[in-house]
């Protein structure tokens, strides 16, 4: 079992606990490596790790950012990362400034399927008024009656050709890792079998031109132990992880109780010819 988690949420963005809730339940999980990586947002950073040092765990400074990639969204989770480096803290706002709107536009859509009092009813669940996301929204969904759980409404609402899905241009993919790298910290593709699954998804080719750029750009790692993963997508990652000299991360992705696929920490141990992720801050510690 590994005890990094290195991809979770709290309410700074889309998650439902504190940065000091979410390190405090990761410390009864037996975690003693954590990174928060809200999305867009490294407003939760600082609570989190001074929680952190009163456990005892070791915290990394996290972020994952949205990025448009051709007609995909991709997230690219950044690590060790320096929250007041200034390309960083612009880009970040750049992004965040789009979801107002962004959020309006699909309250609209919901409307012309019948389903009105969606932004009031999302904003209820934001406590970053920053940061809307289509989690609040879900949140909202299965409040309101119109699916059972979270999970269903990205199933039939908020995904392309759904109600309340609103097409959107978030970063681009140099700047992404161009903020992430300048930083000090390390730029890992995240739950990449999130992008090869369902409709819509990108096909092996795709998948590997998307690496190869990555590469090519900075991008040291990929997810390989994902809450978004089963099993079989942890060895399949893992062989892509090698076949373009990526460092492997883990993380639960974990935004709340009862809601994640995955809870905090416990995640199983790397297939046997991965490099671990931390190997990049081992070997040449990143300043702070
Ligand atoms: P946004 O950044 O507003 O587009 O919202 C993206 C967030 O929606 C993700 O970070 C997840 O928290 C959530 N999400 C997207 N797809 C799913 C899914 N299939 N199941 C559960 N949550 C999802
Ligand atoms: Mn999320
Ligand atoms: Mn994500
Ligand atoms: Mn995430």
């Amino acid at each position: 079992m590994l005890d990094y988690d290195l991809h979770c949420h709290s309410i700074v963005s889309d998650g439902l606990l504190s940065p000091a809730e979410v390190v405090a339940r990761a410390a009864e999980r037996g975690v003693k490596f954590l990174a928060l990586t809200d999305h867009d947002d490294t407003g939760g950073l600082a609570e989190a790790a001074a929680a952190a040092a009163q456990h005892g765990m070791q915290f990394i400074n996290g972020v994952e950012i949205s990025v448009s990639w051709r007609t995909h969204t991709l997230h690219i989770v950044g690590l060790h990362i320096d929250p007041v480096y200034a390309p960083l803290v612009e880009g970040l706002r750049m992004i965040r400034s789009g979801r107002g709107a962004r959020a309006q536009l699909m309250a609209e859509s919901l409307a012309r399927s019948g389903i009105g009092g969606a932004l009031e009813g999302a904003y209820r669940y934001v406590s970053n008024p920053g940061l809307i996301g289509r989690t609040h929204f879900a949140r909202f969904l299965v409040e309101s009656g119109h699916c059972k759980d979270v999970r269903s409404v990205f199933k039939n609402f908020l995904v392309k050709g759904k109600p309340g899905y609103v097409p959107h241009q978030w970063a681009n993919l140099p700047d992404a890792i161009s903020w992430i790298r300048g930083s000090g910290g390390v730029a890992v593709l995240a739950h990449p079998g999130r992008y090869t699954a369902g409709r819509k998804a990108m096909g092996q080719k795709t998948l590997r031109e998307l690496l190869g750029e990555f590469v090519e750009l900075g991008g040291q790692g990929i997810e390989v132990v994902s809450g978004s993963h089963t099993p079989e997508q942890y060895a399949e990652f893992a062989r892509y992880a090698k076949e373009f000299g990526l460092l492997a991360s883990c993380g639960s992705d974990f935004h709340g109780p009862g809601e994640s696929y995955r809870d905090l920490g416990r995640l199983p141990d790397f297939p046997l010819d991965c490099h671990p992720v931390w190997q990049a801050w081992e070997t040449a510690p990143i300043q702070p």
